[in-house]
């Protein structure tokens, strides 16, 4: 009874952990979301949008208060000046704004060009579009690409490349130099780069996020998508945008329009709060996710993980060959299983990740966007791995 488009995809791997977390009363390290509270000022936003007249469809596009809310920040971010009335499209979270953009840019028989390994909804995003994937490897340990590789990839069929800096699941942040690199290659094939940039401000170790759109001449041929989700603390606000030139943006809003019509109003509204927030918070953030990431490295390492190490977004992927030898598991899944039910904590199997499954057989990925209380509890438990 099923159309040949959803028998193609497999049910999402990271939901799934986070039900078989629930049945065994886990320590939920697979879906990644925050389990403390979002900054006070959103929660009195929202309770004045809800008090307020904004009951009914907002327009289409984004409400007029957050589409310019979200060009002042990005000018002020990153230099570049947007036009909110013709250059912002607001959808229910980045996840259907990546596909509102690829059903306004994709035609079937298309090529788009996604790095591997990847966050698992572009590939289904593809297959809505009827495009075809064309997968080039970021490569461990600091999953960086081969740029003959990248090179090669391109073709006559290649409309678009997905960019996701920094990167889930590897914590990946892209260097002005493979942007380039990057940029090059959409120029001179006439692409366009789409990059999703949800968690531009987690990033570590000093390093800065450079926005491809930033690039000499590639803000016409970006498009750049992100969302309040993942820096304000609210994944269930289902808020997502992307910004990009006037012809492309018109593209985005015709699919957006008959896919949901628009984000829930209120919130829209109540978004406007997040993106006005002080540049102190940006600090705070970055500081706060690092000792996170610092906190569950530890705790991984003393469980006997090997860990890259991320320099942004909140996951920590992992390999696990050894253990997977140890404990007699066949593969990622069958060892993210036996963490879950066994040790009591939830995991995503690394080869969800991947189209080329093989790739991600013996990796592990943990997210960390938990109280410390919760990390540690999670880092307790998996010491039974080593000390049984
Ligand atoms: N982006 C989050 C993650 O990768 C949540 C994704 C989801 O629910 N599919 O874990």
């Amino acid at each position: 009874m099923l159309s040949k488009r959803v028998q193609g995809f497999t049910e999402s791997v990271i939901r799934e952990m986070t039900r078989l977390n629930n049945l065994y009363g886990g320590v939920n390290l697979a879906q990644g979301m925050p389990n403390f509270a979002p900054p006070k000022e959103l929660l009195d936003a929202a309770h004045r949008a809800l008090d307020g007249e904004f009951h009914q469809y907002a327009v289409t596009w984004g409400t007029p208060n957050l589409r310019k809310a979200i060009a002042v920040k990005f000018e002020k971010f990153y230099g570049i000046s947007v036009d909110p009335e013709r250059q912002v499209t607001v959808c229910c979270g980045s996840t259907e704004t990546m596909l509102a953009t690829l059903l306004g840019i994709l035609d079937p028989g298309d090529e788009m060009i996604v790095f591997e390994p990847f966050y698992e909804n572009y590939g289904p995003g593809a297959i809505i579009a009827g495009a075809e994937p064309v997968f080039v490897p970021l490569e461990p340990p600091d999953f960086t690409f081969d740029p003959d590789r990248l090179a090669k990839a391109f073709g006559p069929r290649t409309k678009a490349i997905i960019i996701n800096s920094p990167n889930n699941p590897a914590g990946k942040v892209f260097s002005r130099e493979e942007l380039e690199i990057i940029a090059n290659l959409c120029i001179r094939h006439n692409a366009i780069a789409v990059t999703d940039e949800i968690y531009e401000h987690i990033v570590f170790d000093g390093l800065r996020h450079v926005p491809i759109a930033t690039l000499p001449a590639m803000a016409d041929r970006t498009v750049t998508i992100s969302g309040i989700s993942k820096s304000y603390s609210v994944t269930g606000w289902r808020i997502g945008y992307a910004i990009a030139s006037p012809e492309i943006t018109l593209g985005i809003r015709r699919a957006h329009d008959f896919i949901t019509v628009g984000a829930p109003h209120p919130l829209q509204e109540a978004a406007v709060a997040a993106l006005t927030l002080p540049d102190s918070y940006y600090a705070w953030l970055r500081e706060m996710y690092q000792a996170k990431r610092d906190l569950l490295l530890g705790l991984l390492e003393k469980a006997g993980f090997k860990c890259f190490k991320p320099s942004g977004a909140y996951y920590i992927l992992t390999d696990a060959a050894h253990f997977l030898r140890e404990f007699d598991c066949a593969d990622d899944t069958a060892f993210a299983t036996y963490l879950v039910k066994e040790i009591g904590v939830a995991t995503v199997p690394g080869s969800s990740f991947y189209a080329h499954r093989e790739l991600g057989r013996t990796e592990i990925r943990f997210c960390f966007p938990k109280t410390d209380e919760t990390l540690r509890e999670a880092g307790q438990r998996l010491l039974k791995l080593t000390h049984r």
